[in-house]
């Protein structure tokens, strides 16, 4: 069975004691919610992952995760972090492809795909965001465009590669904007990635890979949401920045 995650991602948010305050918050309040097959992780920024993969250590289903991961093993590349260092620091997870990343970093699929290949030759997990803009939603080419991100960004993976990623659905106008994809529009897109998946490596991998839900999601949205058949929890980004609303999305999976 593939597992359940509700991942958080703080963006560029919170200073060094507020961002140890959140997950110590967190760690305390979902200590009984999370149940067998589902896991928990915060993805802060790079500067603290030490910190909370130290404090994750008493919690075996929370996990930390960085935003971004550089290509490269080391080198010259002012300002950069790689997968190494990352892993290095405590972190299982490294979200890949974000559209903040893409937008304002220049980011192409052929470029994510180098960051995959480091991330899993460093025993990182990718957590691989694709999702289409408003403007390519209207012009109804999204199935194409998310097609295209899968075959150009993670589809070169061996199976056995692929079974380590975990995928993120996040519609580029739902994100930060209050407007969430309707559970309706988020499953059909979710059939769509899990389709796509066993085309190319089998219906058993297809089953077994965990593609999230990202968009403004929440306590109100999320249960159902998560309810539907293809959506396996959720990238959190607004409300992932407070406690209570990060756990009670959580809660979503036991409703
Ligand atoms: C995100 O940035 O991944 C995200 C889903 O943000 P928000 O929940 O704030 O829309």
């Amino acid at each position: 069975m593939r597992k359940k995650i509700v991942a958080g991602n703080w963006k560029m948010n919170l200073d060094y004691t507020a961002g140890l305050s959140l997950f110590s918050e967190v760690l305390n309040m979902v200590n009984d919610e999370v149940r067998g097959d589902q896991e928990v992780i915060v993805c802060p920024p790079s500067l603290f992952v030490y910190s909370l993969a130290q404090l994750a250590k008493q919690n075996s289903r929370v996990s930390v995760g960085a935003q971004n991961g550089h290509q490269a093993d080391s080198g010259a590349y002012t300002g950069e972090i790689s997968a190494s260092q990352i892993k290095s620091a405590g972190a299982e997870y490294v979200i890949l492809g974000h559209s903040e990343r893409r937008q304002y970093f220049a980011e192409t699929n052929q470029l994510l795909a180098e960051k995959t290949n480091a991330a899993l030759k460093n025993d990182l997990k990718p957590i691989f965001c694709i999702g289409e803009t408003l403007d390519e939603r209207n012009q109804n080419i999204h199935f194409q465009l998310i097609k295209t991100q899968l075959e150009e960004g993670v589809f070169h993976l061996s199976a056995e590669e692929f079974a380590k990623i975990v995928l993120a659905y996040e519609p580029v106008w739902a994100i930060g904007t209050g407007v969430t994809a309707s559970p309706e529009q988020a499953q059909e897109i979710h059939a769509f990635i899990r389709s796509e998946i066993a085309a190319k490596y089998g219906a058993e991998v297809a089953q077994n890979t965990t593609i999230l839900y990202g968009g403004s999601c929440n306590p109100k949205n999320a249960a159902e949401l998560f309810s539907q058949a293809d959506i396996d929890g959720g990238l959190i980004g607004g409300a992932s920045l407070k406690s209570r609303d990060f756990t009670d999305i959580i809660k979503a999976f036991n409703k």
